[in-house]
């Protein structure tokens, strides 16, 4: 019992060491990092404060773009649903081109949604991370979801 309670003494007295060595150490490196982060030596600390930053910054970029593009998917349908027919005279939705307001609100950015689906459809041979809707053609044909786009 006694060698016990000397034992538990001898735990507490090591981890309280350590304790006081980890809180210098902690503070020796806030204190580099407040000083002079830029010109302190290269280390484990620097490299980790690096990839985290650099971590950051990828993970901000990953939500811009699924943020803009969940944005072009849904004008990527809606232009499937209003385009111009071969005629050039009506909407595929059936109303004249004239009368046709989505159509008048796609066409300011048409040549930008075309341009991204190009550049989606670039990823997507690439192998990358693709922003396309799960209707568009070049999806269905991956995953076999069926399609409502209208073509023509
Ligand atoms: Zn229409």
């Amino acid at each position: 019992m006694q060698r016990r309670r000397l034992e538990e003494i001898e735990r507490d007295r090591e981890n309280a060491r350590r304790i006081k060595e980890l809180t210098a150490q902690l503070a020796d490196l806030s204190d580099v990092v407040s000083r002079d982060y830029a010109n302190a030596p290269i280390g484990d600390l620097q490299s980790w404060l690096r990839s985290q930053l650099v971590e950051d910054a990828q993970q901000a970029t990953r939500s811009a773009f699924r943020a803009r593009s969940a944005a072009m998917a849904v004008l990527w349908n809606l232009d499937g649903l209003h385009h111009e027919s071969p005629n050039g005279k009506t909407c595929v939705c059936g109303r004249k081109v004239s009368d046709c307001r989505e159509l008048r609100f796609l066409a300011d950015c048409t040549s930008t949604l075309y341009g991204w689906e190009q550049q989606q459809l670039d990823r997507l041979k690439k192998g990358l991370e693709c922003g396309l809707p799960r209707e568009h053609p070049e999806m269905v044909k991956r995953n076999g979801y069926t399609t409502y786009r209208r073509v023509g």
